[in-house]
């Protein structure tokens, strides 16, 4: 039986609702129960794949090519199940799938409503494509009291009621402020936004308060008895100073065992050892490198949510700390790359779209390749490691991506055509922008004696992608007589996923996104591999 917790926000947004839901995630799953993670996203847009970086920070891609919330990489990040296309909705995709419905005849005459349709199709969503999941954990985008939620709300409440208490749960997150002036914590926030849950047929069991400080057992029981929750259900999710010490700290709170008791289940204490050996190394490290990332997106970090993980992840298997120096690559535009770069000790160049900025990152590359500073470039960084070449040291003066407009020299093109599986992919130049990528987990053949087939330590890997143009082969010849190496290809041979320049210390282009698989208990390969290089760069300068 698949019991499921339901995850609401109040008072105001960013309070770190999916990395709390994550964190319970992992401290189910330490107490020995297969877990599932899922988002109910109240917005519009069928995904977030065709929303701007600054609008919804990073999309996150899953192995069967969804475009996904950022908060699924929390998940993922956290328990190390795989997302899948199932664990995100949107109030756009249950619409659009309301619609085609009735367009089909499918309701058989009935006048189509929000209750009971729309709230039948997002049951029907929450409950599907689980097999034996212990739990399933869904998380409810944005702030009770929003109008556009109202319909999730209404199906939550209705399977609450379906299922029962035995199989639901609803678990608040809301926040404590303290007020300098008064010298004190407020309570009246999080009765309020519970009185808006109620007002919607909600009961919270559990109340998460997000708090700079520990709660009092006064102002606990004050909770409790407003908002009618058990004393001990009212959890304090403090403040700490890295995200992998939120599953011990909910624990040492209690939570999991109150989410047990309410389940009636007798579960073993759960083992933390995993995060506390990580929270360990974290707060104690041997060294310290800096990474420069050239990016577009720079002033909003979400943007990048994974790819920084994937960064901190690669220092926790060097035993250093990651210092990331986020760089908007326009500056370079104005001024030198030598004062900004010269001080890192490596240089990654993320996934990006669009013209604005890549001139600046290809100076980037210039700067890293002829300095010997370890390079990593990802998707657009890739591409831009092969202009780069093109230009500099093949002498392709006009050299340039399509995604630019027509050039004479397109060493990186639109792709109109690729394998997926047995079925072909085709694309028009005027499709659709919304997931029409390439998208998800494709294989990809590594060259022997390569620096990739070195550190991945095997001859095929699989890992996602969500990109439209590619590098052009035609032009392979020509870049490979400059030194750089084609040192991944899909299986076909047909699409280059893997550029290295084998003389430098470490460049590495690769056409996907090695990010969205890095654990904090597992790193990625290519980061630790890359941190590595970069703790051998600060040996030098
Ligand atoms: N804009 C490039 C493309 O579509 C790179 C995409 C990316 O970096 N994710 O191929």
């Amino acid at each position: 039986m698949t019991r499921f917790i339901f995850i609401t926000g109040g008072v105001v947004s960013s309070l770190g609702k999916g990395l709390a839901s994550a964190a319970l995630g992992a401290l189910l799953q330490a107490r020995g129960f297969k877990v599932r993670l899922r988002k109910l996203d109240p917005y519009l847009n069928v995904d977030p794949g065709t929303m701007s970086p600054y609008q919804h920070g990073e999309v996150y891609v899953t192995d069967d090519g969804a475009e996904t919330d950022l908060d699924l990489g929390h998940y993922e990040r956290f328990t190390g199940v795989a997302s899948r296309q199932s664990d995100n909705i949107t109030t756009g995709r249950i619409y659009s799938n309301v619609i085609a419905k009735e367009r089909r005849g499918d309701y058989l005459g009935a006048t189509v409503q929000v209750i009971p349709h729309v709230t039948d199709a997002i049951k029907e969503f929450v409950r599907s494509d689980l097999t034996d999941e212990d739990f399933c954990l869904c998380e409810i985008g944005g702030t009770v009291g929003d109008i556009e939620s109202l319909p999730f709300l209404e199906a939550i409440r209705q399977l609450g009621n379906e299922l029962g208490r035995a199989q639901t749960m609803f678990v608040h997150l809301t926040l404590v402020p303290y007020i300098p002036s008064a010298g004190e914590l407020k309570t009246k926030p999080t009765q309020h936004s519970v009185k808006e849950l109620l007002s919607v047929g909600i009961q919270p069991d559990m109340l998460m308060c997000r708090c700079d400080r520990e709660i009092p057992e006064g102002e606990r029981r004050k909770i409790a008895l407003f908002c009618n929750v058990a004393p001990d259900a009212v959890i304090a999710a403090l403040d700490v100073d890295t995200i992998y010490q939120v599953p011990v700290s909910y624990h040492e709170q209690g939570m999991d065992a109150v989410v047990c008791r309410h389940f009636g289940l007798d579960a073993p204490a759960p083992s933390l050892k995993r995060w506390t050996t990580i929270v360990e190394r974290f707060r104690q490290p041997e060294g310290e490198v800096t990474i420069a990332v050239v990016g577009k997106y720079t002033s909003l970090l979400d943007s990048y949510k994974s790819l920084a993980e994937a960064l901190h992840h690669g220092g926790i298997a060097n035993n250093v700390r990651v210092r990331l120096n986020w760089i908007d690559s326009q500056i370079f535009e104005r001024e030198d790359v030598v004062q900004h770069l010269e001080p890192c000790h490596g240089i990654l160049v993320p996934g990006g779209f669009g013209e604005r900025g890549a001139g600046g990152k290809i100076e980037a590359v210039k700067f890293a390749r002829e300095r010997g500073v370890p390079y990593f470039g990802i998707c657009f960084g890739m591409q831009m490691a092969v202009i780069e070449a093109a230009r500099n040291l093949a002498g392709l003066k006009g050299a340039n991506s399509t995604e630019f407009g027509p050039c004479e020299t397109p060493v990186v093109g639109l792709m109109t055509e690729w394998m997926k599986g047995n079925m072909l992919e085709k694309r028009a130049a005027n499709g659709d922008l919304g997931g029409s990528m390439r998208l998800g987990a494709y294989d990809c053949d590594l060259k022997p004696n390569s620096r990739v087939r070195e550190i991945y330590g095997v001859d095929r890997i699989s890992e996602r992608h969500r990109h439209r143009f590619e590098v052009n082969l035609d032009y392979k010849p020509m870049l490979e007589k400059t030194g750089l190496s084609f040192s991944g290809l899909s299986p076909d041979g047909v699409l280059p996923e893997i550029v290295e320049f084998p003389d430098h210390p470490w460049f590495v282009g690769v056409q996907f996104h090695p990010e969205l698989k890095s654990k904090p208990f597992d790193p990625h390969p290519l980061f630790t591999s890359f941190i590595a290089a970069a703790v051998r760069q600060s040996r030098l300068v």
